[in-house]
């Protein structure tokens, strides 16, 4: 370890989209430092996503935060990108007739919030014609669905965080955190760093890094998820035709540059790791591909996987830690984490910073006490205790 010792107001540990975009937000109104493990911000969850942003998915929180993060990819702030962060991409959510139960319920939360369309078979086949005929009877449609650029969402917040000032250090793992009543010393790979107050962005280490804090568990689950590209079908000409979703979430589809991105939709826990994808879910997502669209699947261009990790309510955790000083937590961004970060950056910035939430996020019926660690905790806390 170099002997470099650095004094800021704020530390975040992680520079994918989470971290990035809160510090981000902070720079520009004090100094921050952005500690990140890997020389390649984003290497880990953020470069693997589906790159989705789809309002009727996931929990009330989530689904708030994505319709509070609209305004901002409809208008990112001048010189934050070259060309639009979103591209419509219709949603298409099936079910085969014993899935029905699943769809009606899906609707029924899904039309409280956005508009959507229930289609039959004849429908579904008009918005997307790989579907094998016979195997889903019914669908939802959400036109609200979006593509979005990732990388030039993740690298615009760091630009902007790199002209307000901020200080990016790579290859700079946090060993260890330690708070003297006044600061936090966070020992990195690439030298000390003070600060009164830590953010931890660190994705599928979230928690690890709060036991080194000694702050309290979230009782964050890293989820692996595996996805892969295949070579569009010979005759193929709708590359915008919808993302297509499972309602139980056991595979998705979507036409992506030329190209065919699948994922078999799994959930299998891991420590937090560099996630690879393992052989037995790139069959089971042929297989299941194969059952539900006319594609043959012969070869593989390429194939990933990455973590997503969640706390039970599947929200994410965004707020202080109520056992140790300083440190405030902005993780549990599940699947999720890229179509919810503007507004989740917002909230978090304006909470880790004392100030009023800002009125586009209460505007979406919006409550972030819900997202506090202490929802997250004592969940988990009361489980290990009735073990
Ligand atoms: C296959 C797949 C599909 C997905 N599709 C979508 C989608 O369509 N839409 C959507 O919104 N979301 C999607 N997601 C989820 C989304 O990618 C994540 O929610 C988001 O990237 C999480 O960002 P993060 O910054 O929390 O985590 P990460 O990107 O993992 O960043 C955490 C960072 O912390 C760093 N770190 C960890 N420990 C330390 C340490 N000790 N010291 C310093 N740095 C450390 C890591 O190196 C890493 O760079 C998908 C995810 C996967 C895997």
């Amino acid at each position: 370890m170099s002997n470099t010792s650095i004094t800021v107001d704020v530390i975040v540990i992680g520079a994918g989209i989470a971290g990035a975009s809160i510090a981000a937000g902070l720079s520009e109104h004090c100094s921050v430092l952005l500690a990140e493990m890997e020389s390649q911000p984003g290497y880990h969850t953020t470069g693997r996503s589906a790159a989705v942003f789809a309002p009727s998915y996931g929990p009330a929180g989530v689904r708030a935060l994505t319709r509070a993060s609209r305004a901002f990819y409809d208008a990112p702030p001048t010189g934050f990108c070259d060309g639009p962060l979103l591209t419509p991409r219709e949603i298409l959510m099936i079910a085969r007739d014993d899935q029905g139960g699943a769809l009606d319920a899906l609707i029924e939360t899904a039309s409280r919030e956005t508009v959507v369309e229930r289609l039959d078979a004849a429908g579904m086949q008009n918005h997307q014609p790989l579907l094998r005929s016979g195997y889903a009877t019914a669908g939802m449609l959400d036109r609200g669905g979006q593509d979005i650029d990732v990388a030039a969402l993740h690298q615009g917040y760091l630009r902007q965080f790199k002209h307000r000032s901020g200080t990016l250090l790579r290859n700079a793992e946090v060993i260890s955190l330690t708070h003297d009543g006044t600061d936090w010393t966070v020992e990195t790979k690439a030298g000390l760093i003070k600060a009164p107050l830590v953010v931890n962005a660190a994705g599928a280490w979230a928690d690890k890094i709060g036991a080194l804090a000694g702050a309290e568990i979230i009782g964050l689950e890293p989820k692996r998820r595996t996805a892969m590209m295949i070579q569009e079908p010979a005759g193929f000409t709708r590359r915008d035709a919808p993302i297509t979703i499972d309602v139980d979430e056991q595979f998705y589809l979507k036409p992506d540059a030329g190209r065919l991105l699948l994922s078999p939709a799994d959930e299998t826990p891991s420590e937090p790791c560099d996630a690879q994808p393992d052989e037995m879910d790139v069959a089971i997502c042929a297989d299941r591909i194969m059952s539900a669209f006319d594609i043959d699947i012969r070869r593989i261009e390429n194939k990933w996987a990455g973590l997503r990790s969640f706390v039970a309510d599947k929200e994410p955790v965004i707020g202080f830690s109520t056992r140790v000083e300083g440190f405030f937590w902005m993780a549990g961004q599940g699947g999720y984490g890229i179509q919810t970060a503007p507004a989740a950056a917002k909230l978090a910035s304006a909470l880790a910073l004392g100030k009023t939430v800002p009125g586009c996020l209460t505007d979406h019926r919006f409550d972030p006490g819900r997202l506090s660690p202490q929802q997250a905790g004592p969940v988990v806390e009361n489980l290990i205790s009735t073990r």
